[in-house]
């Protein structure tokens, strides 16, 4: 019964027994209603208990030698619960001056939230941020500053763009969560392996008992059940490997930037020919995650969305581009396949393949066909895609994976454009010509592959007709030892006849002994390389129509480990002079002179 309750039946008994008792029961009324009465509420109040979600710490990411890459730290947090808010305006007014976000932004971020929730505002406060915040906090309902971890990234900016960052859950993440143990307020990986890999990292949540007073504040707090830390994620990845291919392509775009004087970007990918284990993948210009752990401010991130380099792409994985003469590699499979030539064929080139060009307008004359592909004469394959016809090349281009992602473990991973008489008719209104077959041959035209595709294209070729997923998770080990994630390598056969896929290769050394790729013929490994240009039209990214360069290749060339690929977007210029160049650093890390001896040594002395 409420002390209420307790008073009005008590009246009952007043009218009952008679005015007599009157002064006795006014006594005990006041003590009933005035005194216990508030004892009562104070009891009540009191005994708020509340059990909450104790958070779990997330999981870190390692190279593959074990070294940190990812981490947390603790920090404190600025939080505002949107339904608590009094004074609105002036609270607004007074963290618009401390966070240097202007009210508008502001405004529009609360009233964007949850309401009932802590949206967090900013993370990670300096030391005198965190002072003004704390009395803000003080004086203002609805305002609070609470304890939290936060992302380090040991290598600042490398590689952001596999890592990705952490961001507050949002309404539309939530609705198909809710039932997977995500709620408001928590933070969510929202692009690159934090989210690919989001349910792993973040562990499972434990509960807290809570004991709350009338004023909001937590009297005493007690663990009820455990939180389960997320799993170290280990990867393929080699921390100094990417190093160099990011400092090789950041000089090279440095230099580009200097002499169009027009920002750009590129990549570079190395992987593992024979299991798809990406040992690094680069694509600059990259973003700095740090400000997205703490909470970005909107005219940083409005900074990068106009920025002229577009930072926030990979380019590895979320665009396509005409691959230009590298595309040869399939090209010759499906002529060899189709018996239009042979491994001994030898071809005229007098410079032109009816109104298509050689790239060298004299023609190459007489020429073999592994030095076809070693000098990349245009009207060899000019003449062979003509002959075996947009079907035919359509069907091997999807053997070796185009026009569908890899399945790299990344979201939004583009699956490129594989063209087809069909969807020219349905896109441009206009039947499939010879031309356009003729254009795709060279890698031109319809045509569009990521640069990640025409890794896979390489290792298949380099490994003998295995297509390959590329994968950056090796493996991801609990707290207690157990292994939660260890993907095996995924391959698919190639149709192709091995002797076939060995005289590409061959062409492919060729280009490095003496053809367009001679800056990556290095005396201590035998690197195997094709070299592309694509040409452009000028267009509202590219005012100046400058060609993007290419450069796909492996090595050792008698017992393939590995293919590093490299992308460069309207740089001007030539794949074998600037492309392949950024590929040569990257062997020389991986295949230092000596190199052979040293894994002779290491077996002879085993540990
Ligand atoms: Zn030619």
């Amino acid at each position: 019964m409420s002390p209420n309750g307790v008073v009005k039946s008590r009246i009952r008994q007043v009218g009952l027994t008679g005015m007599l008792l009157l002064t006795v029961l006014g006594a005990r009324l006041y003590d009933l209603q005035v005194l216990q009465g508030k004892d009562y509420l104070k009891r009540a109040n009191q005994n708020t208990i509340v059990v909450e979600p104790r958070p779990a710490t997330r999981g870190r990411i390692l190279d593959c030698h074990g070294e940190i890459m990812v981490s947390n730290a603790p920090q404190f947090e600025l939080v505002v619960t949107p339904s608590e808010l009094r004074e609105r305006k002036e609270v607004i007014k007074e963290l618009s001056k401390l966070l240097d976000e202007t009210e508008a932004e502001l405004d529009k971020k609360i009233f964007q939230a949850a309401p009932h929730a802590p949206l967090v505002l900013r993370r990670d406060l300096t030391q005198d941020t965190l002072v003004r915040a704390t009395e803000i906090a003080e004086q203002r309902k609805g305002v609070g500053v609470r304890a939290g971890a936060i992302r380090r990234f040991k290598y600042g900016k490398m590689a952001s763009h596999l890592f990705g960052y952490v961001g507050e859950i949002n309404a539309v993440e939530l609705r198909t969560r809710r039932n997977s143990g995500y709620a408001l307020g928590d933070g969510i990986g929202k692009v690159g392996l934090e989210k690919q890999y989001d349910a792993l990292l973040r562990g499972k949540k434990g509960a807290d008992q809570v004991h709350i007073d009338v004023l909001g504040r937590t009297v005493s707090q007690f663990e009820l059940r455990p939180s389960t830390p997320g799993p170290d994620l280990y990867l393929h990845l080699d921390a100094k490997l990417q190093q160099v291919a990011e400092k090789a392509l950041g000089e090279t775009l440095a230099e580009l930037e200097k002499a169009n004087g027009e920002r750009s970007g590129g990549t570079v990918v190395v992987m593992d020919v024979n299991t798809g284990a990406v040992r690094a993948l680069a694509s600059l210009p990259q973003y700095d995650p740090r400000p997205f752990a703490r909470g970005i401010k909107s005219k940083e991130y409005q900074a990068l969305l106009d920025d002229p380099g577009f930072p926030l792409v990979n380019r590895m994985i979320h665009s396509a581009f005409s691959p230009g003469s590298t595309f040869k590699l399939i090209t010759a499979t499906a002529a060899l396949q189709k018996n239009l030539c042979t491994t001994h064929s030898y071809f005229v080139c007098g410079g032109s393949f009816g109104p298509a060009n050689c790239f060298v307008r004299s023609g190459h004359g007489g020429i073999s066909w592994e030095d076809a592909m070693a000098h990349s004469c245009d009207v060899v394959f000019y003449k062979l895609g003509f002959e075996m016809g947009i079907d035919h090349l359509r069907k091997w281009c999807a053997l070796y994976g185009l026009g569908t992602p890899t399945g790299i473990d990344l979201p939004a991973e583009t699956g490129g454009l594989l063209p087809s008489p069909e969807w020219k008719q349905k896109e441009w209104d206009d039947r499939w010509y010879d031309g356009d077959t003729i254009n795709m041959s060279i890698g031109q035209g319809f045509l569009l592959v990521s640069p990640l595709q025409m890794a896979v294209v390489t290792a298949a070729v380099a490994n003998g007709g295995e297509v390959v997923r590329p994968t950056l998770a090796k493996k991801a080990i609990a707290k207690n030892g157990a292994v939660l994630l260890e993907p095996e390598p995924h391959r698919e056969k190639l149709p192709a006849k091995p002797e076939f896929l060995a005289s590409v290769r061959r062409g492919m050394r060729g280009a490095v002994i003496h053809g367009t790729a001679v800056a990556t013929n290095l005396p201590q490994v035998a690197v195997a390389g094709k070299t592309g240009t694509v040409e452009n039209s000028p267009s509202i990214h590219n005012k100046h129509g400058r060609n993007h360069v290419w450069f796909v290749s492996f090595a050792p060339y008698e017992k393939p480990e590995v293919t590093v690929v490299v992308f460069l977007e309207k740089s001007h210029g030539y794949g074998g002079g600037l492309a392949a160049p950024i590929a040569r650093k990257c062997y020389e890390y991986l295949y230092p002179e000596g190199w052979d001896q040293e894994k002779k040594e290491e077996v002879k002395s085993p540990a």
